[in-house]
Parts: C-alpha cells; structure tokens; sequence
C-alpha cells in the first residue's frame, strides 16, 4: 500500500501543529496516520487513492455516511451560500430547537452551542448554578470531552486530575464513581449528597469501548438525584440521536434526565453542542437567568440546516432500521467468530455501535442472549467476565489492537479506530455486502 503522499503530509504537519494533529486520537495509527482527501459513500479515499471502508465516520457525527442525501447537501449549500452567519438569529435555530423537543421527551428547550465538549462545560455551570452546590459526579472511564471539571481520575476519596494543567482544587470537586456499581454510587451520596450539583453521565460508556448499564441502574441514578436535590445530566453527545433512534438512548432506557447534552449527530457533520431539558433549568442559562453562557458562532446557521436536514430525512426513511439492522448483522457475526476463534474477546455495542474488546478473560464466549453484543444480561455464560466499568476496558490488551489488529484491518482496507477504547459506526451508506466483506476480514486477522 503506497502512502508517500500521507508520510509526506505527517511530515511537514509535524513542523506546525503539536504531534502533526488537532485532535490527539487522530495521530494513533502507527507508524503514522493516513491523510483523507475525500469521502464516498461508506468509504474514505487517502492521499494516495487507496479506498478504506470507513466505521470511523467522524467518531460519531457521521450518521449518514460521507454521501448526504439530495435534501440535506441541499440545506448546506443554500444556508452556505446565503452568508456565513450573522450574530443575529435565524429561523433555522427555531427550526431545530422545535425538532429536538418534539422528539426528545426530556427536552422542553434547548440552547446550542459549538462542541460536545463545549456542551458539558456549559452543563456542569448550569447544574452548579442551580443547585447552588459545587460537586460533580462522574463516572471513570466516562468522556465529555476536553474540560476541567472531568479531565479527573481516581477513586470517589482521591479524585487527581487526568491531565498536566488542571489544579487540584478543581479535581476536588469531582468525585469519580465506578459505572454500573449502585453501591459505590449510594455511599458516594451518603457522604456528599448535600453538596452534589449533579451527576453528569454517559447512558453508555460509548467512549471506552461500550459498555452497556446493567438492569436498573439509571433507575437508581434517577431516584438518587431526586432524593437529594441533585440534577441528573445524560451526556449523549455519542448517543444522541444514534442509540433509540430520534429518541435518543434515554429514550431506549426509559429514563428522564434533567438536562441533556448533544453534539455529533445534531450538526449534521459540522461542529455542534447543545443543552437541552426541562424550561426550569435551561431558562437559567443567560438571558433568561443568571448562569452566563454565550458564543459567537452558536446556532451557527450552517450546522443547524446541516443538523435539522438529516434529522428530518431520519424522521421521514428507514435510516435507523437500516444503520441497525447492519449493526446486529455485524455484531451477530463477530461474536461468532469470537465463539469459535478466541473465547477472550468480547463482542460490545448496541443499534449502529460496535466494537471487539480484548478482554483476556478466560472464560465461555458470550451465549445466546447476548448474541449481538454485551447486554449485561445476567443468564449469560459470561456475565461475570464481560465488562462493566471503565477498568475492566482500561485492562484490556491494547498493544495487541494498535499493534497487530488495527494495521492488519487497515491493509485489508477496512478503517477502524485505531485504539481499544473508541466506538466505530455503521451508516446509512454501508450496505450487507460491505458488513460481510468486514465480517471476512476479521476473521483472517483475528
Ligand atoms: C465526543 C464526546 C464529547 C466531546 O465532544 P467534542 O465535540 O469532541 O468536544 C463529549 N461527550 C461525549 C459522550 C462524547 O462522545
């Protein structure tokens, strides 16, 4: 596979930008990354013309695929080519803002902004301003992006920030819980329950290697914010309109969050964040209150034509059953693989979501009822083995997947993430027969 033009690209980009990248993931794949010069459909085409077929689709926001229905690339051109935006507002915010609280129960009002990351910033100043308390809780292993208040790792009793340059001080208002352990959570609520502002969490960890919540355990985190006056904050910047369809993953767990972050999907490919919830808290945001909140390209006209265009053409085809339907065809068959290859990996992921995890436990494949991937069901073989919280991904074997499994699939044209941790995708745009050509090239690399 000739890639001298991609080498020579990471070459000079080295030069100007720290590790030759803008977003860190981007410079995983060894010995350095691919360069894209166009998307098509379900596949990406490097500088050098060699065609992937693409589950990376963006890292989530790339619902669709890389060729956008007639509607939507029209959307983005006559909202393009009327100006690029104005720090005025637009009909097409309104627009958007109407869909989300129309489909999204939880949602009476919605503020957007420009990142997911930009989302959970806002969303942590919000509940703080609310509740008038300073302690967020979070789950390890959980991602909301590159902000202070959860860029924090340890235990509940010694949070330590995950990175150079945040404070301790900022740390100590973190207190990071292990998914899915209702115990831990309960003490955690026992010991501070009257300074926490709230629990902000992934409904799926979707940004280490999919875990599923077990039974309950929303129910719990419901009841626990109700009791002691916290809010209840679902970051589905990953969910969001992917997980339970327009309904989003609260939706597919019957569970009634306060306030919600987006991101991905609802932009429509371009950059993209909102909060939205119950009137009560969101009007807190300024104007309307007193929790400052702005942005200069906010409700950026572009990204909302962008996002309302591929939500509608969601509402009116077979998007979801499609990216669904592929997902299990996908899931089903790895699992398979795994069942009769190497019992120690662990098949995860839920409607287009999908990923193998080297877990390394020695143990009977997944049975079943868990045929399409983990679903934290307690009758299967291996429900004790399967993971549940972030440690349980962190412990998995990394080396092997960006050492040997990543640059294999990469050669057999397929592009994956290039760790262990991060979700892949299946799109609109994937068809049966590239799930089944995927399907062979697992099973020649694994
Ligand atoms: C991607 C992601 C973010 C950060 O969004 P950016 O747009 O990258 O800032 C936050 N939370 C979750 C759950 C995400 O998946």
């Amino acid at each position: 596979m000739n890639q001298d033009r991609s080498r020579a690209l990471y070459d000079r980009a080295l030069s100007v930008m720290p590790g030759g990248v803008n977003s860190s993931v981007r410079a995983a794949p060894r010995p350095y990354p691919f360069f894209v010069e166009t998307g098509d459909g379900a596949h990406v085409v490097d500088a050098d013309g060699n065609r992937y077929l693409d589950y990376v689709m963006g890292y989530g926001p790339l619902l669709l695929g890389h060729d956008l229905p007639e509607p939507v690339a029209a959307a983005i051109q006559s909202h393009a080519s009327n100006g690029p935006m104005f720090g005025a507002p637009t009909a097409v915010e309104v627009e958007l803002a109407e869909f989300v609280s129309e489909h999204v129960p939880s949602v009476e009002m919605i503020r957007f902004v420009n990142s997911g990351t930009e989302a959970t910033v806002s969303a942590v100043r919000l509940a703080r301003g609310v509740t008038g308390r300073d302690t967020v809780v979070v789950m390890q292993g959980g991602y909301h992006g590159a902000q202070e208040s959860t860029l924090v790792e340890g235990s509940p009793g010694e949070p330590e920030p995950s990175t150079m340059g945040i404070p301790q001080a900022f740390a100590q208002h973190t207190v990071p819980v292990p998914f899915n352990d209702t115990e831990a959570m309960t003490e955690v609520f026992e010991t501070h329950g009257d300074d926490i502002a709230c629990i902000l969490a992934e409904p799926i960890l979707g940004n280490n290697g999919i875990v599923m919540p077990v039974d309950g355990y929303h129910d719990h985190l419901r009841s626990l914010c109700d009791d002691h006056g916290a809010l209840l904050v679902f970051d589905e910047v990953i969910t969001g309109f992917r997980v339970g369809g327009l309904g989003c993953a609260q939706s597919k767990f019957g569970v009634t969050p306060d306030v919600t972050t987006f991101g991905k999907i609802v932009g429509g490919g371009f950059p993209v964040g909102a909060i939205g919830g119950k009137t009560e808290y969101i009007e807190q945001f300024t104007p309307s209150g007193d929790v400052f909140q702005s942005g200069t390209f906010s409700g950026h006209p572009v990204t909302m034509a962008a996002g309302l265009a591929t939500l509608e053409f969601c509402a009116e085809n077979d998007v979801y059953d499609h990216v669904n339907r592929l997902g299990e065809r996908l899931r089903r068959g790895l699992r398979e693989l795994v069942a009769e290859t190497a019992p120690e990996f662990t098949v995860v992921g839920t409607d287009s979501m999908f990923k193998i995890i080297y877990t390394r436990a020695d143990s009977p494949p997944q049975s079943d009822c868990c045929s399409a991937g983990c679903t934290q069901n307690t009758s299967c073989d291996r429900a004790a083995d399967c993971p549940k919280t972030g440690a349980d991904v962190a412990a998995a074997e990394t080396a092997r997947w960006e050492r040997l499994f990543w640059p294999a699939m990469k050669d057999a044209g397929i592009f994956l993430t290039p760790n262990q941790f991060e979700s892949q995708f299946v799109s609109y745009c994937h068809t049966e027969e590239d799930i089944d050509r995927t399907l062979e090239a697992y099973a020649a690399v694994l």
